[in-house]
């Protein structure tokens, strides 16, 4: 009966208009007859338009490059290429060094593959540094998930570091600027060090407080007593004596060190009454570190000279700052303030909602970390920042499941068809139309099938093809088309119930070709639906807010979703040999059990999944549009 039920199948495609499977004459006769009918629009809009305005050119959307990228392309040419030629090492030593005061986003998995993958590409060490100077708003949470988030995309750190490692080393040194006279401690307010600094727009001629010129001995002593606590928070901070007259606003007398005695620091306790500002903190870190390149975003342009400037005053090991373009996405919010705010208005489920786009978000919606390289890599680094629309990244994404994830049959909204001539049958079913390594798994036909509500119609019509009664339509791999003769309905409700069909033995050829699920093996599961969490391109600019632009269809829940047996064997072999990295650091999760549901959508086991319950999230859909409406 197996070879039988399969017999002489024809090779199948999507028509992506209907959703429906359909062999590859069928789509050309479709595609030829919707082209003509687009050319006859186009001709008619045209004669229309004649006369009036002239015709404005269509903007058209950025492609994902078709072609295969190199992987290491990034590192190969443009910017990151040419920063390594200006500092061609033998030991490469980067850093990434989030501040663990939130979850990272998107925009993180950028600097993560920059500063990783620049060291990794050139046989160099990365470290992860926790930039931990402010004693304010770091939880334990974070710590880790930085770390996790940095081992599922693929790389280990070197070293785990803290910036607050160094505070004693970063205190000496602080004591040896005011020796050099090169530090001073300042009691002015913010008003007095606006003027200092030039007043509004630099209406006047910038100078320097009498703070800067105590004796350096008098600087120590204060500075000193700082650190003992004899001086209240605000009430003074340490100066570095820079140089005022040039033209960069980094160079005039920054602080470097402020009082903050509120909140103890997660990992020095009360120890400390005074901490060390970015401006001091980052560079000499670096240093100590022994880092050749420090690559950060491009905010820190103007830092550069006051970077440079610290390392040469105090004559230690001087890194080479370079800065690159920052990632942004639109259509969803990054900054945390936000997302928080849609955490606890409960929008959202937490953090790590798939809707959102913190990596623990898309980590847990599917995306396999290969791909948010994959995207990072074939954007290429510049200087310039890069914005991009969400389907811009979904669509990189589908590129990458399309050649790496098995297909299933998914039936997200069933209802049981029983086809009265069928007797159970194995149906062989490869996990992959186009490659053939990923092996083949057994489907069981059974003489009641589950299919789609969406395929089914009570009611026939000439531009519809697939089933309704005395209709037939095509199962995908099963070699007759089933007729439909019959149907009930819940009269309550009236949906329909059951459908009842025969094998249609006369239609050698059907148009098209529907999924369906067999009783046996197949499972009930819970399915997200997930759609773009706001309704515009630009949330933040609504009228009222970005909270005014929530699409209430964000999340469509299938809670009686059935899938097919072969299930169970893509949850063994997870993750899929090209999910690569996942497995070795990754410990591979619930989310590395991917699978494109055929005529349906990608899909990932998500993590509220039970012994007893299977919830699947929707990666993203088969094609662009099938989201939006
Ligand atoms: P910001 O400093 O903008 O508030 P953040 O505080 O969220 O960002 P940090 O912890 O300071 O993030 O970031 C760690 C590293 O990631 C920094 O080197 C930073 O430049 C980089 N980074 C942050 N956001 C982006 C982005 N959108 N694109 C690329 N790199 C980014
Ligand atoms: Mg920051």
């Amino acid at each position: 009966m197996a070879e039988e039920i399969t017999q002489n199948m024809p090779k199948l495609q999507l028509d992506e208009e209907t959703g429906e499977m359909v062999s590859k004459a069928e789509l050309k006769k479709r595609q030829q007859k919707r082209a003509k009918k687009a050319a006859q629009e186009k001709a008619r809009a045209e004669k229309a338009a004649a006369g009036s305005a002239p015709a404005k050119p269509k903007a058209t959307a950025p492609k994902a490059e078709e072609t295969a990228t190199d992987p290491e392309q990034m590192f190969k040419v443009g910017w990151l290429a040419d920063v390594y030629k200006e500092r061609p090492e033998k030991n490469v030593v980067t850093r990434f060094p989030p501040e663990p005061n939130g979850f990272l986003h998107i925009g993180h998995a950028k600097a993560i593959a920059i500063n990783f993958g620049f060291a990794k590409y050139h046989g160099g060490v990365c470290y992860l540094r926790f930039d931990d100077t402010n004693p304010e708003k770091e939880e334990e949470k974070y710590f880790t998930a930085i770390k996790d988030i940095v081992e599922w995309l693929g790389f280990k750190p070197y070293k785990i570091t803290y910036s607050s490692d160094n505070f004693q080393k970063l205190y000496d040194l602080a004591e040896e600027m005011i020796n050099m006279n090169k530090a001073y401690v300042c009691s002015c307010n913010d008003t007095e060090i606006k003027l200092q600094r030039g007043g509004e727009k630099g209406a006047h001629e910038r100078y320097r407080c009498a703070h800067a010129e105590q004796t350096a001995e008098d600087n120590l002593q204060k500075f000193r007593d700082m650190r003992d606590g004899k001086y209240k928070p605000k009430e003074v901070f340490l100066r570095m004596k820079q140089d005022i007259t040039d033209g960069n606003p980094q160079m005039w007398d920054l602080a470097a060190y402020r009082i903050k005695t509120d909140q103890p620091h997660h990992r020095t306790g009360w120890d400390w009454k005074i901490y060390p500002t970015y401006d001091f903190t980052h560079c000499l870190c670096d240093s100590f570190e022994g880092i050749t390149h420090s690559l950060c975003t491009t905010e820190f342009i103007q830092s550069r000279v006051s970077y440079e400037w610290l390392n040469k005053t105090l004559k230690v090991y001087e890194p080479m700052q370079r800065e690159y373009g920052r990632l942004n996405l639109f259509g969803t919010v990054l900054s945390k303030r936000k997302i928080m705010k849609l955490v606890e208005e409960k929008i959202v489920r937490d953090w790590d909602d798939p809707r959102l786009y913190t990596l623990i978000g898309i980590k847990r919606r599917g995306v396999p970390p290969a791909a948010i390289l994959e995207f990072i890599n074939e954007l290429g680094v510049t200087t310039n920042a890069t914005a991009l629309p969400v389907h811009r990244f979904e669509q990189s994404v589908r590129k990458y499941l399309e050649k790496t994830t098995p297909r299933l049959m998914l039936i997200l909204d069933p209802i049981p068809v029983v086809v009265e001539d069928a007797e159970p049958a194995d149906i062989e079913l490869p996990f992959s139309p186009k490659d053939p390594k990923m092996g083949s798994h057994i489907v069981k036909f059974t003489s009641t099938i589950y299919i789609d509500r969406s395929d089914f119609r009570e009611e026939d019509s000439k531009d519809y093809f697939r089933l309704a009664p005395n209709k037939s339509v095509g199962l995908l791999n099963v070699q007759y088309p089933i007729k439909a003769t019959s149907f009930t309905k819940d009269p309550e409700t009236g949906k329909v119930t059951e459908v009842r069909a025969v094998f249609d033995k006369e239609t050698k050829k059907p148009k098209t070709y529907i999924s369906w699920v067999g009783t046996e093996g197949s499972k009930k599961v819970e399915a997200r639906v997930h759609n773009q969490l706001f309704k515009s391109e630009k949330p933040e600019d609504v009228e009222g807010g970005f909270l005014n632009d929530i699409n209430q269809d964000s999340e469509v829940i299938y809670h009686d979703a059935i899938i097919e047996n072969g299930f169970d064997e893509v949850r063994r072999r997870a993750p899929w040999p090209e999910a690569a990295g996942e497995s070795e650091l990754g410990k591979g999760g619930p989310e590395s059990v991917r699978f494109q549901a055929m005529r349906v959508a990608y899909f990932a086991l998500d993590t509220d999944t039970t012994e007893d319950k299977i919830v699947l999230n929707r990666i993203v859909s088969l094609k662009e549009d099938a989201g939006k409406k």
